[in-house]
């Protein structure tokens, strides 16, 4: 049984199912994708989490987590229509450094607008290359440490932090070099893709590889409570609409603290019952352009803008102004379907004191707007020509997150504390997903594909 039907659950699912197991997955939601699903607005699909498509190696690297996870779900490279990054842009106070899928350009790049890190550099990717990319437990040493260690240049420091931070960084300004490696592997060494419709393609495809393999999908069935017998093993589940389903086994894939919840938080075991809620939280807003992005000088797939001279990331609790933007175009993807969107998204401490206003229950469509344009004031300062050209379509905050995946503080990257090989305590009743510790689309995928591994074991 698997509870969650996001990326990380959907195939765990599939690969259990290859093996002949009867398989039951339960999705509180009335469609499967999770955090990277879609929904759709006056006729409009939105992507509810994706950027980009991390991971995007060659389809000759049979090694890379991409190709691998896509061999053991038994999927087809092709079908998910992938669409290679022309180029993105990091800039951090005036310096801008371009970033695209050819890592060792990337590498020339460095060196030649940072000369004095340039051994230092490649000193760095030498120690990334060696972290194991998964099942590893995130590594005491904090990766500004090792990277204060290695380079002499705070500026580029920052210049690589900020993408990384971005996306997948569930601490705050400081992470597990372990997990820095990791995501630093997937943004700058294997790139940025995205599906050339988006995610809702992906998703339908996955779902309906799910149903051809047998599996059943309970959607709109959300898990209230896990039963254990006396002697502490998963028993069964209890869902909303009251009826009790039992297994052999079940992995959750909803979050460390979140399946703590549904032990009863007195009754959990260690590990689980240590696993802290994570803080980092973001705001996503969504505009349309009147003509093609590039008309307006936005030619880059994504840029990591930080504001200050010094990034820094911070969690929600810090009542800093505006420190930095990730900014999405999804057109400028090579082979994409144009949509004119363009997306923004800010971690949450960004908008200071409208901090308050994100975390009640209910957002005034007035308020949200006006959050909107703050963030796009802070892209015009950039692109003055986008003034008047952005039309707002919609925004939504970490309660929206909440609400709709049950994600504890709508944090996307989950609990600070991660379960790299997915024991709760409980011993038929695994972890993955968010909280086994690898993330983003990839990540997701992989973790249920290895979890499902380690229960076929
Ligand atoms: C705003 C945002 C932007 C992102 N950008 C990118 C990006 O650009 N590129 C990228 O690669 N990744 C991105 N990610 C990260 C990526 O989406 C996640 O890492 C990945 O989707 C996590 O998948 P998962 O299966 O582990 O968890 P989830 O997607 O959280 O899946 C868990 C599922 O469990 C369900 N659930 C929860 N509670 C219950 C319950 N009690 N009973 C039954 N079901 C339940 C939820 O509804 C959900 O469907 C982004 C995420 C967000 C939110």
């Amino acid at each position: 049984m698997v509870i969650g039907g996001g990326l990380s659950g959907l195939a765990a699912s599939i690969r259990l199912a290859h093996f002949g197991k009867r398989v039951g997955v339960f999705e509180s939601h009335t469609k499967a994708g999770g955090l990277n699903s879609w929904y759709e607005r006056d006729g409009r699909v939105f992507d509810t989490g994706l950027h980009a498509f991390t991971n995007f190696a060659s389809p000759a690297d049979t090694a890379a987590p991409l190709n691998r996870t896509l061999r053991q779900l038994r999927l087809r490279r092709e079908d998910l229509h992938l669409c290679p990054q022309s180029h993105s842009l990091i800039r951090c106070g005036t310096t801008e450094l371009p970033l695209d899928n050819d890592f060792a350009g990337f590498r020339k790049r460095i060196a030649t607008q940072f000369p004095e890190d340039r051994k230092g550099f490649e000193a760095l990717v030498e120690r990334i290359e060696q972290c194991a990319y998964a099942d590893a437990p995130a590594s005491e040493h904090p990766a500004r440490k090792v990277l204060a260690e290695h380079l002499k240049s705070k500026r580029l420091h920052d210049l690589l932090c900020l993408p990384v931070f971005f996306f997948g960084n569930a601490w705050g300004d400081q992470m597990p070099f372990s997990a820095f490696a990791t995501l630093f592997k997937s943004i700058f060494i294997e790139g940025f893709a995205r599906p050339q419709d988006g995610m809702r393609p992906v998703i339908e495809h996955l779902t309906s590889r799910l149903l051809e393999t047998g599996a059943k999908l309970h959607l709109g069935c959300g898990v209230t409570k896990i039963n254990l017998d006396n002697s502490g093993k998963f028993q069964s589940i209890l869902e909303n609409s009251g009826q009790i389903f039992t297994a052999d086994c079940c992995l959750s894939t909803i979050g460390a603290v979140e399946t703590r919840k549904l032990l009863g938080d007195a009754d959990a075991p260690a590990p689980l019952s240590n696993a802290q809620p994570g803080e980092v939280q973001f705001v996503e807003s969504f505009f349309e352009l009147d003509d093609a992005p590039a008309v307006y000088g936005l030619t880059d797939c994504m840029q990591f803008i930080g504001l200050e001279s010094n990034f820094a990331f911070r969690p929600m609790s810090a009542t800093a102004p505006t420190d930095s933007l990730l900014v999405c175009v999804p057109d400028n993807y090579v082979g994409v379907t144009p949509t004119r969107m363009l997306r923004l998204s800010a971690p949450i401490a960004s908008l200071g004191p409208l901090h308050n206003d994100l975390c009640r229950d209910a957002m005034s469509p007035g308020i949200k707007s006006i959050l909107a344009q703050t963030l796009l004031a802070q892209l015009g300062a950039y692109y003055p020509r986008l003034a008047g050209h952005a039309k707002f379509l919609d925004l939504y905050t970490p309660h929206t997150f909440c609400r709709f995946t049950g994600h504890a503080n709508g944090a996307i990257y989950g609990s600070p504390d991660k379960f790299a090989d997915g024991a709760t305590g409980v011993p038929n009743l695994t972890l993955a997903g968010t909280d086994q510790g690898l993330l983003g689309i990839v990540g997701a995928l992989l973790s249920g594909v290895l979890a499902a591994n380690r229960i076929l074991k």
